[in-house]
């Protein structure tokens, strides 16, 4: 018997730091189809969302590399951003661009006076999302498979047809094009000042559309511990995937009593403004499916962090809006896992995700896999370009 011969190894060339030359920091902002109105805005506490303001980062390397990240805020807070980042871009010309741990401390560090969530640290994100994203191309390897992929596509649901002002006819014409286009599960808004109208509405879907359908409702932080309880028991008939923010984002002791006292899940995690924030619902059983949201928390090494702990405690993930971002990271969680259909940051781009059979399949390109469109451009309000003095 002859053996196979077996390739000699490839010796790979000796390691040159490829240094970052040039930084496009730009303001995006990308109006929406239909102003929507979640529970924030049935308790006036905040007015329909129309727009979503993008924070993009464009780096270039030595080497001719490029990789892009972004961030985004909702409402306000997208011109600090952007003039943030075009604070700190200087602190990363020079540096080698594989060094993401490195300067993600290095940003961390100069935001410290800014703080250790929120605005300071959403900015950062977009800056470490370039990163991976360019170190990905480089290795000519989609995200999902540099970090280590689990699985190549993720079950997923859409949210963005079940928004409290459309009217439930809407919502379940909605739902069924969503069905139809391969999306897997449907979430629906919930929080009206009436109580009856969530319980019709919810009833409504899922007589529409049969046991089988993984549904899922988002309270967005509307209600008090009494009526967070008194309406996760009355949600229990109606076997939900999960119940989303059915308290303030803060009370994480509420949260965590009600994860003990209901059947069906609770979810939270999305307005979580660092990993840190993550680490306390994990470490009080809060969450029974975590939320959380790369570009919120400062970009994709904390999340990585997130998924980490995740996984030690044996939960359940649901990352938080931006599709684009979120699906190569949930690809490569290792437990349940689910990725929110939102299509908003769909015109920045050339490349459409495929969705089929009830779930988000990943792109083969590297990096992202994501090109800036035309359309980016013309919606572009601002833009800077911070480079190595020649
Ligand atoms: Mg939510």
């Amino acid at each position: 018997m002859t053996a196979t011969p077996v390739p000699p190894l490839r010796t790979p060339a000796e390691y040159t730091p490829d240094r970052i030359a040039e930084i496009r920091v730009s303001s995006v902002r990308v109006p929406l189809p239909h102003a929507i109105s979640d529970a924030k805005v049935y308790t006036g506490r905040q007015k329909p969302l129309t727009e979503v303001a993008v924070l993009l980062v464009e780096i270039r390397s030595s080497d001719g590399c490029a990789g892009m990240g972004f961030g985004y805020s909702l409402r306000s807070g997208g011109p600090a951003q952007y003039a943030h980042a075009c604070e700190l871009a200087p602190a990363l010309i020079d540096e080698d661009a594989a060094d993401i741990s490195r300067l993600w401390e290095k940003l961390v560090w100069l935001n410290a006076s800014a703080g250790s969530s929120g605005l300071g640290i959403q900015t950062i994100a977009a800056f470490d999302t370039a990163l991976w994203d360019l170190k990905a191309r480089r290795a000519g390897l989609p995200l999902a498979k540099l970090i280590g992929a689990h699985q190549d596509s993720v079950p997923c649901y859409n949210t963005s047809g079940g928004y409290l002002n459309a009217p439930i006819e809407q919502v379940i014409e909605a739902a069924e094009r969503s069905l139809a286009a391969g999306i897997g599960g449907i979430k629906l808004k919930v929080g009206h000042p009436d109580r009856r109208v969530d319980l019709q509405r919810v009833a409504a879907v899922r007589d529409r559309f049969g046991p089988d359908l993984p549904l899922m409702v988002d309270a967005n932080q509307q209600w008090d511990r009494p009526r967070a309880q008194r309406m996760c028991q009355a949600l229990e008939e109606f076997d939900l995937t999960w119940i989303e923010e059915p308290l303030p984002a803060h009370d994480v002791a509420g949260h965590a009593t009600l994860a003990n006292s209901v059947r069906t899940p609770i979810a939270t995690g999305e307005m979580a403004g660092s990993s840190a924030d993550l680490e306390k619902l994990i470490d009080h059983g809060a969450a029974g499916v975590l939320q959380p949201d790369a570009p919120r928390i400062g970009g994709v090494t904390p999340f990585l962090d997130v998924l980490a702990q995740a996984r030690r405690a044996r939960l359940q993930l649901a990352p938080h809006f931006v599709m684009e971002l979120h699906l190569p990271l949930a690809a490569t969680f290792p437990g349940q896992v689910w990725v929110e259909h939102i299509e908003w940051l769909e015109p920045l781009f050339e490349e459409r995700i495929r969705i089929a059979d009830g779930r988000m399949h990943l792109s083969a390109a590297p990096g992202l896999g994501l090109t800036l469109s035309e359309q980016a451009r013309a919606l572009t309000s601002d833009t800077r370009l911070i480079a190595r003095p020649r």
